[in-house]
């Protein structure tokens, strides 16, 4: 199964790929976690794109696209993934299409989880104060600032790809306010019995 998990910062993709990766036994591939390690190793990749991760701006297309492509021609990648936070924008979409018709065939379907704006903000506050609480780093962009930046890019650059994806047949819209429990049952529910896709207007 090739799955893409859409959504806006905070939406809970990555609490969702975990439990899929788990599920399916397929490899959850996050650019966010890989450029996150770059930036940790301080490869020079990494100290490269540290200024806009921090800030919450989009790393350029190439750039992750080229981490993404390495990352599938890998092995464990061969019977599908989960792929979270990319693609980001409809640039990235369209390559990754490139990529897949020439390696392991197209996507079989993209969730998009839907979560309100305010709501966001406040699991980003609480996300940074629980890790602060228990001694773990917070990351850079969880703050106001970066969060109205990776809030404003998620607008303008990646709802675009929803559309793109609804245009194809391939999007499922789903509520992601409920917890993350709820959030989860219903994409397995989705991924069981093909549930409705959304069409674009
Ligand atoms: P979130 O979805 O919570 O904002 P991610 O871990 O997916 O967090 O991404 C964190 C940051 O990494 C983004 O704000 C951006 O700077 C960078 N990033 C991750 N994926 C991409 C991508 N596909 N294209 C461009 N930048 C990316």
């Amino acid at each position: 199964m090739k799955l893409v998990l859409l959504g806006p910062p905070g939406a809970g993709k990555g609490t969702q790929a975990a439990r899929l990766k788990e599920k399916y036994r397929i490899p959850q591939l996050s650019t966010g976690d890989i450029l996150r390690a770059a930036i940790a190793a301080g490869t020079p990749a990494g100290k490269r794109i540290k200024a806009i991760v921090d800030k919450g701006g989009l790393v350029p297309d190439e750039t992750v696209v080229g981490i993404i492509a390495e990352r599938i021609a890998e092995p464990d990648a061969k019977a599908g993934f989960i792929l979270d936070g990319f693609p980001r924008t409809v640039p990235q979409a369209e390559a990754l299409d490139t990529l897949l018709a020439s390696k392991n065939g197209g996507l079989d379907i993209v969730i998009e989880l839907e979560v309100d704006d305010a709501a966001l903000l406040e699991r980003i506050a609480k996300r940074a104060s629980e890790t602060r609480a228990s001694g773990g780093a917070v990351r850079a962009d969880d703050n106001p600032e970066a969060f109205k930046v990776r809030l404003a890019a998620y607008h303008a650059q990646t709802a675009p790809v929803a559309e793109y994806y609804a245009k194809k047949g391939l999007l499922t819209a789903i509520d992601g306010m409920a917890p993350p429990d709820i959030v989860a049952n219903a994409i397995e529910h989705v991924l069981e019995t093909g549930a409705p896709r959304k069409r674009a207007c």
